[in-house]
């Protein structure tokens, strides 16, 4: 995947993710809050998993090593990038 494209798809996925957390901390429950905290750091964690570094070489994803989207950023686009 071309990086720009990549770090405009990783700044709107974050972004929301963030957006989460803000909302649900000012907006919601404090047990409702805490787990969606707990989803946002596991998506978080995953997004960081797969993403593409420099050389490709360090991350474990056999897809990232490859020039086109990784599955895990396909579903991350798809559901919080509108
Ligand atoms: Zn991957």
């Amino acid at each position: 995947m071309d990086e720009i494209l990549f770090r405009a798809l990783d700044e709107r996925v974050r972004g929301h993710l963030d957006e989460v957390d803000r909302l649900a901390a000012t907006t919601h429950p404090a047990r409702t809050a805490v787990e969606l905290h707990r989803l946002t750091t596991a998506w978080r964690t995953l997004l960081d998993l797969h993403t593409p570094t420099a050389t490709r070489r360090t991350n474990r994803c056999p897809v990232c090593r490859t020039p086109g989207m990784c599955p895990v950023w396909k579903v991350a686009t798809a559901i919080f990038v509108p």
